[in-house]
């Protein structure tokens, strides 16, 4: 105490909190007073590469460009460039490049000045505000630059040390990382957009100031993020205060005191991957860089290709740089384009693969939407997937990986695990506009009873920083910290690729050091994979048994208009998805019957890859540009071509000749639904119906019938009203085309409601509504929309059809100046006493309209709780009411080929060729058909569209008729005459399932590497379910159940009789089981 002075002459003022606080904010500012701070020392040397005026320009000799320009918007590879094409232009700083989607190579000539061989480090910074991507001599990428955020070429250390003259080359994409957008991010690209050359410096870095820039960062943040009960957020604070104090910026000096100031807080080792472990508190961030890369979005497939190279090379430059960083990185799709265009970057992977320091992850092809996919293409998505991480990697994931995808459907859970797959990430639900999802860290659980360990990072984005808040926020936000306190951090730019920038994995290093040092922060891990994260978890949560749990669909509040947008895609999609169908059942059949047949496997696969590709969570679900569309239409038109000019040449082979002339009769229907889909047919085949019947016991090939019909559909006029009728329906349609009246004759029971909702005009009402969400048009629709609409009801309706095959109403309705639809209403006539006979509906809209969204209605006397839906491999029930937010929140939601609405003794179910938006509620069903927004894709929609729906009223609930009249209405039945060689229509006789019918034989194919085939059958009803599996005269040799992987997963009773054989199935509610037999 003895120096404690007597006097106090030395007033000290208590600091002003929020002006000490602001103050900070001035040492790393660009601004005003930069030359007092520390920007002005982030340089020892630079050479300002900047005046077009040669004789004074102070970079020549030691910075020369010279620019070639790809005409055409080509974007040719390498090969194509160096040695190929002449660089004569000269570039400067200030030059202006484009227009929008040109590529141009720059040839970059650097020599270093003599006076630099000593620094630690040159740089060569480039920024023209776009994306480039540098080359060396020797044809490798090197680093790739973004404009702002990535613009520095850390040059070879033996060019500061030569002095010689060193060449490079720099590929220019002229997009940004966004695309080209105009005045925000989604509008459409901006044709004419061009791009300024800011940098194109040589520099050499002080690195330390530059260390000290992060230094500052996050004692900056730490200051302004701890709570205001903290002592670490004053001692952040002080701590900047005296770095700014001491810090003078005419002295380099100065810098090394101030990084020892900052180091009391951040500790000793933060320049190190060696920043210490002194916490002994279980680790509750693991920190995992990723660059999410849309595989076609506000860019073409072409440019993610190079996307792909520029944001991987990088990352293995860090990768290089950083030994504690690692990298995750999903879509086996953007593996084998890199694999394709760069092999030798590609093998710089593997080896990092490897050393599990690049971690492939996901499983699946592309990152692709999970609502509208088939069932089918879910479980290809993982087997072309999962099969080509075994391949190239010897890996097969374990984690599912969809950060960004819209919504995820019911039985994804199952199709994991039958992938081998048991954990699942994703963080879109956090985008819900209605309702908050509960949980972090929870079990997922499918229709059928499967779970997934499913973790949604607490940061809500998968793009985060490494900011002291991303860390806060991996904690604070986590919502099942009574359950498990560990949370995931996906850091690193993304969307349009990128990944982390050094600057991050700087930050990240200081955070530990904070969280190590002076604590208050969780603990961070990094250096650990995605797989370490969720073993975790397991280990602590007794195998998530402790876990909560959710189960059936993670319903996506937002994004609802994804079920129409694009909707030519969504069509051409579905078309293609039942003809690969047909395609693998008929090569399958061929590769049986016909000895040295030849499977056409690599053709297939390639049809399946491009289905897949086009199913990303951008292209399928509609939110892309229209270079896109102009791409991925006609890919899909062609995989259906494709496809069924291959099942011609199959079907030739097996004895019978494809009809496609509508002026021949053909003899022969073929299907391949294991189930009599006899009747009248008149789609794609004939100018007028025709009628089949099943001719030998035989579900896959029926035979032509004559003219006529037991029960014929008739169309005649009465009391003003069009009437269309068969012994069993009774349809009165206004002569403005609307229904009036559908009458169940069999159960005399009207099925309209037209008295008590809110349409009382008729059933088949077309609805226009105001379509203008509150954000990304292409994306989403609002619940308000729904109040503003205008019904259609100015039709001219006039009979078109007499009967007896089939009885019709033409009706053409105007929608605006510029719209119009176009509908033939009709009932076909039938045969069998007990079909059920189908209301049919077949459009044709010419469709130009602004924001607007088009929808049919059907107002039904039906009045249940929930209505059905049918989705992949199953039924999701929803609400048709609003009792609660989570009951609003599902105002539209997606389905598949029906929708069913029933009372538990009868209901009404609408299937559709193509459609999957729908409404149910009160007693309205609303099937939604059209949109028209204008963001990201000016045309989105615009133009013809075709497509069918049918009304099927039906005694009873929910049953296998339904599903099964639904696959009768999507395939692509074929018509046949015999071969002038010998035609064994037996052949065809290949299948059959017989038993419980809510059983469905879903997809046939030969096993991908065994001389077998692969059986896939599920339960669609939700209910334990019993069949026998029968395959005639095959030859099958042995059976085993296996996963969607092809994998044995259990043994099964393989029966022999005679040529035949079969199994005995046992499937529960909603399983999907798959069997292999060897041939
Ligand atoms: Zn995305």
């Amino acid at each position: 105490m003895s120096c404690y002075p007597v006097h106090n002459n030395t007033p000290v003022a208590k600091q002003v909190d929020s002006i000490y606080e602001s103050h900070l904010d001035q040492f790393l500012s660009e601004g005003e007073y930069k030359k007092f701070n520390l920007p002005h020392l982030y340089d020892h040397q630079r050479i300002d590469h900047s005046i077009k005026d040669v004789e004074n320009d102070p970079s020549r000799g030691y910075v020369n460009l010279k620019v070639y320009s790809v005409p055409n918007l080509k974007r040719p590879n390498v090969n194509e460039i160096i040695g190929k094409v002449d660089f004569e232009q000269v570039a400067y700083k200030g030059d202006v490049f484009g227009p929008s989607w040109t590529t141009f190579w720059v040839q970059v000539e650097i020599r270093i000045p003599d006076a630099w061989s000593d620094y630690e480090q040159v740089i060569f910074e480039w920024d023209c505000d776009n994306e480039g991507l540098v080359y060396t001599e020797d044809r490798q990428p090197a680093q790739a630059f973004s404009g702002s955020e990535r613009t520095e070429y850390i040059l070879p250390e033996q060019w500061q040390r030569d002095h010689n003259i060193h060449i490079f080359y720099i590929e220019m994409a002229c997009n940004g990382m966004f695309g080209c957008g105009s005045t925000d991010q989604i509008a459409p690209p901006d044709p004419d957009r061009y791009f300024v050359l800011k940098k194109a410096d040589l520099v050499v870095p002080n690195l330390q100031a530059r260390a000290l820039r992060c230094d500052f960062m996050i004692l900056q943040q730490s200051a302004k993020e701890f709570p205001s009960s903290s002592w670490q957020k004053f001692r952040a604070r002080q701590l900047c205060n005296e770095i700014m104090n001491k810090f003078l910026p005419e002295e380099g000096s100065s810098i090394e005191e101030c990084r020892s100031l900052a180091k009391l807080y951040l500790g000793e080792h933060i320049d190190s991957e060696n920043v210490e472990e002194t916490n002994t508190n279980q680790t509750k961030v693991y920190a995992v860089g990723h660059c999410h890369i849309d595989t076609a979005w506000l860019w073409p497939f072409a440019e993610t290709r190079r996307k792909i190279v520029r944001s991987w090379t990088t990352q293995l430059n860090l990768l290089d740089r950083y030994p504690e960083y690692r990298f995750v990185c999903s879509q086996a799709q953007q593996y084998e384009w890199l694999k394709e265009d760069h092999p030798e970057t590609y093998e710089r992977l593997k080896k990092y693969v490897a050393s599990q320091r690049f971690l492939p992850i996901g499983g699946s092809w592309v990152e692709h939407d999970t609502n509208l996919p088939c069932g089918e293409s879910l479980i290809r998505q993982f087997l072309f997937g999962q099969r080509f991480f075994k391949s190239e990697f010897d890996i097969y994931c374990d984690t599912f990986w969809l950060p960004d995808t819209f919504g995820y459907s019911s039985q994804i859970p199952q199709i994991c695990r039958l992938a081998g797959m048991s954990r699942f990430l994703t963080q879109k639900l956090s985008w819900n506009n209605i309702n908050s999802f509960p949980h972090t860290t929870f079990n997922w659980v499918a229709l059928d009873g499967s779970q997934v360990l499913c973790h949604m990072p607490p940061a809500d984005t998968y793009t985060a920083d490494t900011n002291v808040s991303d860390i806060i926020h991996s904690v604070s936000q986590h919502k099942n910290l009574a359950n498990d306190q560990a949370g995931l951090l996906v850091f690193g730019i993304g969307d349009g690729g990128g990944g982390p920038t050094p600057e991050m994995l700087e930050k990240l290093r200081r955070c530990k050091g904070v969280a190590n040092t002076v604590g208050l922060l969780p603990d961070i891990k990094f250096g650990n994979s995605v797989d370490d994260f969720f073993d975790g978890i397991f280990k602590r949560t007794s195998n998530a048994a402790t876990l909560p749990s959710w189960v059936g669909e993670l319903y996506f509040e937002f994004h609802r208009g994804t079920y129409v947008t694009q909707s030519e895609l969504k069509s051409a999609m579905r078309k293609a998805e039942f003809s690969l169908h047909d395609l693998e059942y008929f090569a399958t059949l061929a590769f049986i019957r016909i000895p040295n047949f030849k499977y056409p496997f690599q053709e297939i696969n390639q049809l399946w890859k491009t289905t897949l590709l086009c199913q990303f969570h951008d292209v399928l679900p509609g939110s892309c540009i229209q270079m896109v569309y102009d791409d991925a239409i006609p890919m899909m038109q062609n995989v259906f071509q494709s496809s069924e000019k291959l099942i011609k040449n199959i079907l030739d082979q097996l004895g019978f000749r494809q009809i496609t002339n509508h002026n021949i009769l053909p003899d022969y229907l073929l299907s391949t639904l294991p189930w009599n889909v006899g009747g009248v047919v008149d789609e794609s085949v004939q100018a007028s119906p025709v009628s089949f019947y099943e001719a030998n016991k035989n579900p896959n090939i029926l035979a032509r019938s004559d003219n006529t019909v037991k029960h014929p559909a008739r169309a005649y006029e009465s009391n003003g009203c069009l009437v269309l009728r068969t012994d069993k329906l009774l349809v009165r349609i206004s002569k403005a085309g609307l229904i009036k009246s559908i009458h169940d004759l069999e159960n005399d029971r009207e099925v309209l409601d037209l008295k008590s909702g809110i349409n009382k005009t008729g059933a088949n009402q077309y609805v226009i509504f105001q379509d203008t969400p509150l954000s990304f048009p292409a994306w989403d629709t609002e619940i308000f929309s729904l109040d503003k609409y205008r019904l259609l009801t100015e039709g001219k309706a006039q009979l078109y059809e007499t009967g007896p095959l089939k009885a019709s109403v033409l009706v053409e309705t105007p929608i605006s100046e510029n719209s119009s639809i176009k509908t033939i209403i009709s009932l076909s006539g039938f045969n069998n006493d007990a079909d059920r006979p189908s209301v049919d509906f077949s459009c044709e809209v010419d469709w130009h309209e602004d924001y607007k969204f088009l929808k049919v209605e059907f107002p039904v006397d039906i009045h249940a709780e929930y209505a059905s839906y049918e989705t992949q491999f199953g039924i999701t029930r929803r609400p048709t009411h609003y009792n609660t937010s989570w009951d609003i929140a599902k105002f539209e939601v997606c389905h598949h080929k029906f929708a069913d609405y029933s009372e538990y003794n009868y209901g009404v179910s609408i299937m559709n060729d193509c459609k999957y938006g729908f409404s149910v509620h009160g007693n309205l069903m609303r099937l939604s058909l059209l949109r028209s927004p204008k963001q990201p894709d000016a045309h989105a929609d615009m133009g013809k569209h075709y497509f069918r729906y049918s009304l099927l009223p039906h005694k009873g609930g929910l049953s296998p008729e339904i599903v099964r009249a639904a696959y009768k209405l999507n395939s692509l039945f074929r018509f046949v005459n015999k071969n002038s060689i010998e035609t064994n229509t037996e052949a065809l006789d290949f299948i059959r399932v017989e038993g419980d019918e809510s059983i469905i034989l879903s997809n046939v194919k030969k096993a991908e590497d065994e001389n077998a085939i692969i059986i896939r059958i599920y339960e669609s009803l939700g209910g334990k379910s019993r069949c026998r599996l029968t395959l005639r005269n095959c030859g099958i040799k042995s059976a085993t159940k296996c996963n969607i992987l092809e994998e044995d997963i259990g043994q099964v009773n393989l029966q022999k009789d005679e040529a035949d054989c079969s199994l005995q199935i046992e499937l529960r509610a909603f399983e999907i089981a798959s069997f292999k037999l060897t041939l």
